[in-house]
């Protein structure tokens, strides 16, 4: 081994060992250097010198005395979520919702701001970034400032380039804009599609922190699916996985606007749920009325509107069954607007999931509704930007 690549891996195993100490510290603070050394098995010399350079960057403070296990009280250490700051984006049909938090996902400030589809992409980036400008400005004092823009967005994501392939509700096609956001903001940009975006933000911070293997699906008006798969979200090959909503349930079935016939957001999404109810009223346009107006209607014991909400929950159901049959997960997260649908939708889905999937895979799967709600996307933007600051990698990192 020649001496610059010995020079390099002390430098990786030192950059490695900082990441264990920094995350056993955010997840397990208030601890002291010698439970640190204790638990991550580094040695008390290692963890003292790693500890002092987290407190010297900030993101580690002391936090006064412990309790003394015989001889001098050990000092406490904390991670600092006000060492910086991150915006987070949900960049949707009909809105865009904007997070600014520290880094500990604490909201300081958002903003949800109403767009039309017939807006030119050219219009609502120009939206987006003045929503950016605000949230820069508001922005506190600290000493790592803004460490990135995440993005989630509707549509079929380019990742590694930052571009918007195709996001057909929004009419947009080979957007870049990850380099334009940047050109603007001067900030690190990371771009992803929203189911991923959420996936993430209910694993880090919602109903799937703790879960290894979890599928959260968005079913709004189409149906995205974010794969958590041993603990990382998985992207396939290029970046495309998880297209799920495109996947044939029927094989004659509905025309989709993809191309396809029969894919499964044509009969489990919000755009499902308002053809059922307008073939049963024959009505224009049904979707004036919210999904969740529909759904009080239920409770209150619309018996049309109680059919219609479980067929789509079967159908949903069916697409749960296929996805716990082939990636045999831990949890299923239902997200975006039909996670409001409750026991209309939540009922069906459990009982076609035990009729249609294999029983060996359904006993150790739960189905649960996104703890995050409709902020699951921008939390999942923000948590984009932490995770590599977290991550314990030699990805590229904020982390000195
Ligand atoms: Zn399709």
């Amino acid at each position: 081994m020649d001496k610059t690549h010995t020079t390099g891996d002390l430098k990786l195993v030192r950059k490695l060992n900082k990441s264990i100490v920094f995350n056993f510290i955010k997840d397990h603070g208030p601890v002291s250097r010698a439970e640190i050394a204790k638990q991550t098995s580094l040695n008390k010399a290692t963890v003292s010198s790693l500890v002092e350079e987290l407190i010297h960057e900030n993101f580690v403070r002391e936090i006064g005395t412990g309790k003394s296990s015989g001889g001098r009280r050990p000092v406490l250490l904390l991670f600092n979520g006000d060492a910086g700051s991150v915006i987070g984006v949900d960049l949707g049909v009909h809105y865009i919702s904007i997070l600014l938090t520290n880094l500990n996902c604490e909201v300081l400030w958002s903003k949800e701001t109403a767009i039309s589809p017939e807006l030119t992409p050219d219009e609502i980036i120009d939206t987006l970034v003045s929503l950016i400008q605000q949230a820069v400005q508001l922005a506190p004092q600290t000493r790592h400032g803004i460490l990135g823009i995440g993005v989630g967005v509707p549509g079929i994501v380019d990742y590694k380039n930052g571009s918007v392939l195709l996001a057909p509700n929004l009419n947009w096609r080979r957007t870049p804009l990850k380099r334009i956001l940047e050109e603007h903001t001067k900030l690190p940009v990371y771009l992803d599609n929203e189911a991923n975006m959420a996936a993430l933000g209910e694993k880090m911070f919602g109903a799937g922190n703790g879960y290894d293997h979890m599928a959260y699906i968005s079913s709004g008006i189409g149906i995205g699916v974010g794969l958590i798969l041993n603990d990382e979200l998985y992207r396939g090959a290029v970046g495309y996985a998880g297209e799920m909503g495109h996947m044939t349930i029927e094989r004659n079935g509905l025309k989709c606007p993809c191309g396809n016939r029969g894919c499964w957001e044509m009969y489990a999404s919000e755009k499902a749920f308002y053809m059922r109810m307008k073939e049963d009223y024959r009505l224009s346009d049904v979707s004036r009325t919210s999904f969740y107006d529909y759904v009080n209607e239920a409770n209150r014991g619309n018996d049309r509107v109680i059919a219609n909400l479980n067929e789509t929950g079967e159908y949903l159901g069916i697409g749960v069954a296929n996805i716990v049959n082939t990636f045999n997960p831990n949890l299923v997260v239902i997200g975006n607007t039909l996670a409001a649908g409750g026991k209309w939708i939540f009922n069906p889905i459990e009982k076609t999931l035990a009729t249609r999937a294999l029983h060996f895979s359904t006993e150790h799967v739960k189905v649960v509704r996104s703890q995050l709600g409709d902020r699951a996307c921008a939390i999942g933007s923000v948590s984009s930007i932490l995770q590599n600051l977290f991550a314990v990698s030699d990805r590229p990192s904020p982390l000195p």
